[in-house]
């Protein structure tokens, strides 16, 4: 009985550059049950295009095809894949087993595809296995096995599928004469079972094998030769069949199966898996640590206002005021003020030249009375036998100037002439953050009378209590004199609110960007690296679609295992994050602070970036053409 059927079938190439191929023309055949062919000819004639062709993993250019049971005419790319799970094996010269995989795997592929479900499929394989003398090599990784055993698993796949008709391209091609009689032998048997086996082969050895030898050149059938009578195809079962044929109620691959082969395929890749994990990991982490140190940051940013700007309130006026207190005692009346912590009151002196022995400057000194250091945040470097306050006579001078001065060393206390007027060094101002011109100025201890006569502007600097700002802000100036507070101009932090929340949106923003910009870069290197697999991978793609797979199920693969990636990488990205946040907030003296929000946000995350990174290659490994990517590997 006639199993397969071309009807004036031809196939034609069209390169990109170059003219059309005719691999195929117009050839008719008919191959029936139980069939031993071998299909002979010159290189490049078209043997293994009309093997493609009658094994559904090309589309013909013209002509129809016709499988047992099916219609004449085209056949879709769905209703081929479901044909090849169904009735067709394919043994090919390069073997195409799952590399780094169990034998059995690769062996039960087909019917992995076919629905059978993981017990009787791995029983079929195993009796498989036996009947081509690889019992014991069933678990044995496949990379580790001879070219002649490969091919016998490769025969096992074709007996473990019962397929009707065993397509076999060059079997014998990589393997020694031994090895290739083992082969042949193995594919007579199947044979004998009852299946059509069609071999292209060079080997004039080979041919001698088949009941038919079907020659092609130049992409036509030149001769077509019966060589034996027909074998009858066996009446009493052939020695495997008295086992019972898979049970098959579905025809799509099984959830978990799938999901076990994606796990399988990720773990045979190590290296690769490892890369790609890599890739998520770096973008896990590093999203985890902005987001985790913006929260830090968060606390640190609102911890910093309270400490500095948020305390500080200076009150200025020009002098005199009606019936004030001497410039002395206002410190002292602003300490009273409940909220304030430290008060200094600043006198501006007319500019004038300063001078040392050796150098003169020109400058602006400030008379002070109060709390320098605490109110107006200044660090000074006093010399060893000053203590206390400023008092007359002495000046703290700026580093700067000091510099510009020529001063000696501050321990033998220089001393400086201002106005005419001499003032022993007690001090370098080294940092002035509230006045931070102080460093190329310098400050002069005065007397009640000395303040009063020499100023025009008086400045008040005052630090309150966190959070006291506003209170002090609205009670200093009359506090400083009830008669003229309006003379008086307060400077307040600015709505403390208003311009915490502004750093805190510009250090977020920050961050955020920096994370988004990290996961593009991950994306793209996922993208990068899996497009990489997938070429790599063309030749196992290829196989999988001749064994059945539909170009869903290579999608669903390849998505799954960049799920899976995601998973370890979200993972390894969280702990990698959760150490690196407390790395920053330990050394920078944070409190670390851990949402947990985080966790599954880690893990959901790497998934998403890998899946983003798979997306692209799962499309284009559904895609490839099964024919040309065999040939291709
Ligand atoms: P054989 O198996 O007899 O060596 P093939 O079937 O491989 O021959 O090839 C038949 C002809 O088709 C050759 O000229 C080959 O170069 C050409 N051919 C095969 N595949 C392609 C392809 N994908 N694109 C263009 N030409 C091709």
């Amino acid at each position: 009985m006639t199993l397969i059927e071309l009807r004036r079938v031809s196939r034609t190439y069209t390169p990109p550059r170059g003219p059309e191929v005719h691999a195929l023309r117009s050839v008719s055949l008919k191959i029936s049950e139980g069939e031993f062919v071998a299909i002979v000819g010159p290189s490049g004639g078209g043997k293994s295009t009309l093997l493609n062709v009658l094994g559904l993993l090309d589309d013909p250019s013209s002509g129809e095809y016709l499988l047992a049971g099916t219609r004449p005419g085209r056949v879709n790319r769905g209703d081929a894949a479901r044909l090849r799970a169904r009735h067709i094996a394919f043994i090919f010269q390069a073997f195409h087993l799952l590399e780094r995989r169990p034998a059995i795997d690769s062996v039960g592929l087909n019917l992995l595809y076919r629905g059978v479900a993981l017990r009787p499929r791995q029983k079929d394989s195993i009796r498989a296995l036996a009947a081509v003398g690889l019992h014991d090599c069933a678990w044995q990784n496949t990379s580790t096995l001879s070219g002649g055993q490969r091919q016998r698993i490769a025969i096992a796949r074709a007996m473990a599928g019962d397929a009707q008709l065993v397509l076999a391209d060059e079997p014998t091609g990589n393997l020694d004469s031994a090895n290739a009689e083992l082969v042949l032998d193995e594919l007579e048997r199947v044979n004998r079972n009852g299946a059509a086996v069609v071999i292209v082969t060079h080997s004039p050895e080979v041919a001698a094998r088949a009941d038919r030898i079907i020659r092609v050149s130049d992409g036509v059938v030149v001769s077509d030769t019966e060589t034996r009578a027909l074998r009858e195809t066996p009446a009493n079962p052939p020695e495997d069949e008295t086992a019972e044929t898979p049970e098959e109620t579905r025809t799509v691959i099984r959830a978990t199966d799938m999901l076990a082969d994606a796990w399988a395929s990720i773990s045979s890749r190590r290296t690769q898996t490892f890369a790609q994990c890599l890739a998520v990991v770096i973008a896990v982490a590093l999203s985890i640590t902005t987001l985790g140190l913006s929260a830090s940051a968060h606390a640190q940013v609102s911890e910093t206002f309270d400490a500095h700007l948020n305390r500080e309130v200076s009150a200025s006026w020009t002098t005199p005021l009606p019936d004030s207190e001497p410039l002395m005692d206002t410190p002292a009346t602003a300490r009273s003020v409940a909220g304030v912590e430290a008060a200094v009151i600043v006198v501006d002196v007319a500019a004038t030249a300063v001078s040392t022995a050796s150098a003169t400057a020109q400058v602006q000194p400030h008379m002070v009375a109060g709390d320098l250091e605490e109110a107006a945040r200044v660090e000074i470097d006093v010399a060893p036998w000053h203590q206390g306050t400023l008092a007359p006579g002495e000046a703290y001078v700026g580093d700067l100037l000091a510099r510009d001065l020529e001063l000696g060393d501050i321990a033998s206390a220089p001393t400086v002439q201002v106005a005419g007027e001499r003032y022993v060094v007690a001090g370098l101002i080294t940092d002035s953050q509230r006045l931070p011109l102080l460093r190329g100025e310098l400050v002069l201890g005065a007397d009640a009378s000395d303040l009063d006569e020499v100023g025009s502007d008086a400045t008040l600097l005052v630090r309150t209590m966190a959070g006291a700002a506003p209170q002090v802000a609205s009670q200093l100036a009359p506090a400083i004199n009830p008669f003229a507070p309006e003379r008086i101009s307060i400077v307040a932090p600015t709505d403390d609110g208003q311009l915490r929340g502004q750093i805190e949106a510009g250090v977020q923003a920050t961050l955020v960007s920096f994370t988004l910009l990290a996961l593009l870069v991950a994306i793209a290197a996922l993208v990068n690296t899996t497009l990489m697999a997938v070429n790599a991978r063309r030749g196992e793609i290829g196989m999988r679609k001749a064994l059945g797979a539909k170009e869903r199920d290579i999608g669903i693969l390849i998505t799954v295992e960049a799920v899976y990636v995601g998973l370890l990488g979200g993972v390894g990205g969280l702990f990698v994050g959760m150490m690196a946040i407390l790395t920053v907030t330990i050394s920078q003296r944070w409190a670390p602070v851990f949402d947990l929000t985080l966790m599954p946000l880690a893990v959901l995350l790497g998934v998403v970036v890998s899946s983003a990174g798979g997306a692209f290659a799962s499309i284009r490994a559904a895609r490839l053409r099964p024919a040309e990517n065999l040939r291709a590997s």
